[in-house]
């Protein structure tokens, strides 16, 4: 494969939507992977875009196909990196960043241990459950199962081979680009 996968993780708020499209305004040789999920869209997601949009029965169809390089359930619903577009991208010539959860992250290591790997860290704990809060898009029971989560994610920046500093989505993504250009 020419390419290079570039998992990027951190704790749910923590920015990483933001700091991934700004990597990508920064260098036209990143593709970021279109996850599949069956969690309701939301207001200004368009399918195809940001995910592809699935019943839980197309997914888990394509489950049974071995469709995905790995999926995980968080808050309830089915979430995976679907193979075919993913590999077309790596194909091409692109460095493919993975925007996916931890267990995900951890499933991609133990299959493909070559990859690389990047956590987001949020400047404090403060910090992050008012980016959580901000947001304004969940309910206050969907936040503080969020946050709890966010926590325990945190723990999970021993598996990354790299840390950033989410401070300002500038710096942070500008890490980042770093980070893959001396990869390639
Ligand atoms: P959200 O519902 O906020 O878009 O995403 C919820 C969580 O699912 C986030 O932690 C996100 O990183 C994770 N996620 C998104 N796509 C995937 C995927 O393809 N696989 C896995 N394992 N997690 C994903």
């Amino acid at each position: 494969m020419k390419g290079k996968i570039y998992l990027i993780a951190g704790p749910s708020g923590v920015g990483k939507g933001t700091v991934i499209k700004k990597i990508l305004e920064l260098d036209e040789n990143v593709a970021i992977s279109i996850s599949a999920t069956t969690r309701e869209k939301r207001k200004g997601e368009k399918d195809k875009v940001n995910y592809f949009f699935k019943t839980k029965e197309d997914f888990e169809q394509l489950v049974k196909e071995d469709g995905f390089l790995e999926y995980a359930q968080y808050a309830g619903n089915y979430y995976g990196t679907p193979k075919k577009p993913l590999f077309n991208k790596l194909e091409q010539g692109y460095d493919v960043i993975l925007e996916i959860d931890v267990q995900g992250c951890m499933q991609v290591m133990k299959k493909m241990p070559e990859v690389e790997s990047v956590f987001i860290l949020p400047p404090s704990l403060e910090e992050l459950e008012k980016r959580l809060r901000g947001r304004q898009t969940e309910s206050e029971e969907v936040i503080k199962e969020r946050l709890a989560l966010a926590k325990s994610e945190l723990d999970q920046v021993k598996h990354f081979k790299y840390s950033v500093v989410n401070n300002t989505v500038d710096e942070a993504a500008a890490k980042i680009v770093e980070i893959i250009r001396s990869g390639r």
